[in-house]
C-alpha cells in the first residue's frame, strides 16, 4: 500500500509509482505522465493503432514461460491456449518449449497455421464436437483428455490410428475460488468424478477401446487459485488414484497432468501465486505418495493459462465522455467496455485504472469507469482514483488485461474487437488486427 493510496486527496501527478505486482515489468512513466511498455509509449499505440486496444508485453510472456521452466525442470509446461490464441503466441510458446492446450477445432486451426507441432498439442473441453475430434486425428494432435463416456466411444469410433488418452478426473478439491471458475469440486460439469467411481468407469471404457491408448490423468481444479495445497492435495489423490489402477487393471500410467489456474493479482493488494513454493510443494507430494504406495513417479505436465499471459497485458482506452451526478458518482465513460472485458460481468473482477498520457495537478477523486454497451452491467471498474480534471481525450490504461480479454471479447453493439499490438525491445508489433465493418458484415449474408 502506497501514501497515496492511504490520502487518496493527494495530488494525481504525485502518484507516480506504479502499482506493484499488477503491471508487465517493463512498464514506466514517464515525466509527462506517458507510460512506456516495453520501450514503446502508449501515447503512440494509441495514435498509431487507436482505442481500444490491447498491448502485449512479448517479453514478459516469454519471461512468464521460462520462469516456468526454471521452476519446474523436467516437467512439462504446457500453456491453455484459452487465454489468449493468435499465431503470433503461438509461435512465442513454441520458441519458449511449451506444450499447448487447445479445446476446439478453431484453436486448433490456430496452432496449426503456426506450425505448434502436433505432438506437444493437447485437445480439451467437456465438450468436443465430431469436428473438434477430426482435426485433432487429421493434424495428429499427441493427446485428447477425455471428459465424457460418450466421447470415449466416439473418438474408439472414429480414430484412424492410436490415440493417445488421459481422462478427466474431478478430485473433489476445493480451489476456494469464484464458483465459475471452481472446476476441481463433485458439482459442476468437467471431468469424471474420483469419489463416485466415475473415473475408474471411464478408464474401463478407455481400456477397452483398441484404438485409445491410455497413457495417464488430468485434473484442473479451477481458476485462480492462490492456496498452494488445494495443488498438493489435488496431486496426492490423483497419485492415490493412478496406484488403485495398478492394482485393479494392471495399467501403470505414465503421465500424470495436473491443470493449470495458478493466480495472478488484479489488484496490488491480491494474494500472489507462489511459483516456486508451488513447485517445491508438488514436487514433494507427488515423491511422497509415490514412495509411499511405491508407484513409480509419472511425468507431470501443469498447464498455465492466465499466469503466462495476464501481467503482459494492458488495454488502453480514450475517454469519451465524463458525467459528474454531484453527491452521487462520477462516470467516466470509455470508447471500450464488455465487449473487450467481460469480466467484471462475469465474475466481479476489480481492475486498476490509471490514467496516462499527461500529468494532473488536480486531486484525485473514486470515479467509475463505463463501457459504451448497452448494459448497466457495463462496467470496466468502480470506485477507482483519477484525477479530478479528467475529460474526453484523455487517455486511460487497465493492467493485467492479457489473458480472458481478447479471447472472451465479443461483437456486441457491433462493436469492432480491438486490436492486439505486441511490444518488444521499443517496438509496436501489430499481432491481430482491428475488426472492420467489413469483417462484421462479411458473415451477414444479406
Ligand atoms: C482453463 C484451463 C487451464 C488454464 O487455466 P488458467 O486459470 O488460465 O491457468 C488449464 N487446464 C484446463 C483443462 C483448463 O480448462
Amino acid at each position: 500500500m502506497t501514501l497515496t493510496d492511504v490520502i487518496p486527496s493527494l495530488r494525481y501527478s504525485a502518484r507516480a509509482r506504479l502499482e506493484p505486482g499488477i503491471w508487465p515489468a517493463s512498464a514506466a512513466l514517464t515525466d509527462r505522465g506517458d507510460l512506456t511498455i516495453g520501450g514503446v509509449s502508449a501515447v503512440d499505440i494509441a495514435a498509431r493503432f487507436g482505442t481500444p486496444a490491447y498491448v502485449l508485453d512479448e517479453d514478459e510472456v516469454r519471461q512468464h514461460c521460462r520462469d516456468y521452466h526454471r521452476a519446474l525442470p523436467g516437467v512439462e509446461v504446457a500453456y491453455a491456449g484459452k487465454a489468449f490464441l493468435c499465431r503470433a503466441m503461438a509461435r512465442w510458446m513454441c520458441e519458449e518449449g511449451m506444450s499447448l492446450d487447445v479445446c476446439s477445432a478453431g484453436e486448433l486451426a490456430v496452432a496449426r497455421s503456426a506450425g505448434f507441432p502436433a505432438a506437444r498439442i493437447l485437445l480439451h473441453g467437456n465438450v468436443k464436437t465430431a469436428e473438434d475430434l477430426k482435426a485433432a486425428q487429421s493434424y495428429g494432435v499427441g493427446r485428447i483428455v477425455v471428459d465424457s463416456l460418450d466421447e470415449i466411444s466416439q473418438l474408439g469410433l472414429l480414430a484412424q490410428r492410436r490415440q493417445q488418452v488421459l481422462v478427466r478426473v474431478t478430485p473433489g478439491v476445493d480451489g476456494h475460488t469464484h464458483a465459475a471458475i471452481a472446476t476441481g469440486v463433485e458439482d459442476q460439469k468437467f471431468g469424471f468424478s474420483l469419489a463416485s467411481g466415475a473415473a475408474e468407469e471411464a478408464v474401463r471404457a478407455v481400456l477397452a477401446q483398441p484404438s485409445l491408448e491410455l497413457v495417464g490423468l488430468h485434473c484442473h481444479i479451477g481458476s485462480q487459485i492462490t492456496r498452494v495445497a488445494s495443488f498438493e492435495e489435488a496431486a496426492r489423490r490423483m497419485v492415490r488414484l493412478l496406484h488403485d489402477l495398478r492394482i485393479k487393471y494392471g495399467v501403470t500410467l505414465p503421465q500424470l497432468n495436473l491443470g493449470g489456474g495458478h493466480a495472478v493479482r488484479y489488484l496490488s493488494g491480491d494474494g500472489d501465486f507462489d511459483l516456486d513454493g508451488f513447485a517445491h510443494r508438488l514436487k514433494v507430494a507427488v515423491n511422497f505418495e509415490c514412495a509411499r504406495l511405491g508407484f513409480p513417479v509419472p511425468a507431470l505436465t501443469i498447464e498455465p493459462g492466465r499466469s503466462v499471459v495476464a501481467k503482459a497485458g494492458v488495454t488502453f482506452y480514450r475517454v469519451i465522455a465524463v458525467k459528474h451526478v454531484p453527491g452521487v458518482r462520477t462516470w467516466v465513460a470509455v470508447d471500450g467496455g464488455m465487449s473487450d472485458n467481460l469480466r467484471p460481468a462475469l465474475y466481479d473482477a476489480q481492475y486498476v485504472v490509471r490514467m496516462v498520457g499527461r500529468t494532473s495537478r488536480e486531486n484525485s477523486a473514486p470515479m467509475t469507469v463505463v463501457g459504451r454497451h448497452c448494459e448497466a452491467g457495463d462496467i470496466i471498474a468502480r470506485d477507482v482514483p483519477l484525477p479530478a480534471d479528467i475529460h474526453a481525450g484523455d487517455l486511460l490504461a487497465v493492467p493485467c488485461t492479457g489473458a480472458y480479454h481478447h479471447s472472451l471479447a465479443s461483437n456486441y453493439n457491433a462493436v469492432a474487437r480491438p486490436p492486439v499490438v505486441a511490444v518488444s525491445g521499443g517496438a509496436p508489433r501489430l499481432i491481430v488486427r482491428r475488426e472492420s465493418e467489413e469483417d462484421l458484415l462479411g458473415r451477414d449474408c444479406g
